[in-house]
């Protein structure tokens, strides 16, 4: 009998052992990024790079530019004050999720859909931009539409990790996909012939036609695209602040004062109907 109570005892033990443990390390990897950011003054934000409009490195003097990266910046001054400071990760559509889970960055602005999967994954603010998916293509191209994609033999561009590539083959499904690992290289590939359109949101496609006016955008949009900026599950507070630094950019009208600066001359945008 001692000797039962005595294997009850020490398995008890071992038992409150595993579960304190377990407690801590959930505890060390349950960290407070918005403490944390308040303490350093500063937000780390994964953009894109290679986005014009959006997030475009500028290769003169090594600053990402775009309605992103103003948009992270006056947000920073609204969560840590007038001293903090947005530092800024390049990621890709591919790489934003794995960057943002492993820490190395606080949160994604980059032009990133508010998806019921995605949203299984990390936590959303509100939509700070609608955006939809529209295609590109070479001026005189025969295509008009994405419907016209639809036909074996039309090979569409697009990029790994994007719901673009995801939602062309609901609208295109006879067409084959090429997936590029991002917007730099889906271009190139559209303009050497690799493809007969290249597919992803209207802004990020406009971008693109003011560089190259040899390409447009065709057919309107076909879907509908609400970017969030996400972070990590368990970041809560952060999710709040961000929303509520949005409406304050948003009330303040320095939103608009932004929208203008970025979209105003792109033709083709709707920028008033996009205003705030
Ligand atoms: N908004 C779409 C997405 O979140 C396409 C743009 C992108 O690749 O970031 O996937």
């Amino acid at each position: 009998m001692k000797k039962i109570i005595s294997r009850i005892g020490l398995l008890l033990t071992l038992l409150l052992t595993v579960v304190t443990l377990s407690a801590c390390s959930s505890s060390a990897s349950q960290k407070n990024v918005l403490r944390d950011d308040k303490q350093t003054k500063t937000i780390t934000w994964g953009v894109k790079a290679d986005t014009k409009l959006f997030g475009l490195m500028d290769v003169r003097d090594n600053q990402i530019k775009g309605f992103e990266i103003d948009l992270a910046k006056a947000m920073t001054k609204q969560i840590l004050g007038k001293d903090g400071k947005a530092r800024f990760i390049q990621v890709t559509s591919q790489t934003r999720m794995p960057l943002l889970r492993n820490g190395n960055i606080d949160a994604i602005m980059a032009t990133m859909t508010i998806t019921p999967q995605r949203a299984e994954q990390v936590d959303f603010s509100r939509s700070y931009f609608d955006a939809g998916q529209a295609i590109l293509v070479k001026n005189g191209s025969p295509i008009k539409n994405v419907r016209g994609l639809n036909h074996k033999g039309a090979v569409v561009l697009g990029v790994v990790g994007s719901n673009s590539v995801q939602n062309i083959k609901k609208f295109a499904p006879k067409a084959k996909v090429l997936q590029l690992s991002d917007y730099s290289q889906a271009l190139t590939a559209l303009k050497s012939g690799q493809g007969d359109a290249l597919t992803t949101d209207n802004g990020i496609l406009y971008g693109m036609s003011i560089e190259n006016p040899g390409y447009s955008v065709v057919g309107g949009t076909f879907t509908k695209e609400p970017y969030g900026i996400a972070v990590d599950k368990g970041q809560g507070k952060m999710r709040d602040a961000m929303n509520e630094a949005l409406t304050k950019v948003e009330n303040s009208g320095q939103y608009n004062k932004l929208l203008y600066k970025w979209f105003h001359k792109v033709k083709g945008f709707d920028f008033k109907g996009a205003e705030r």
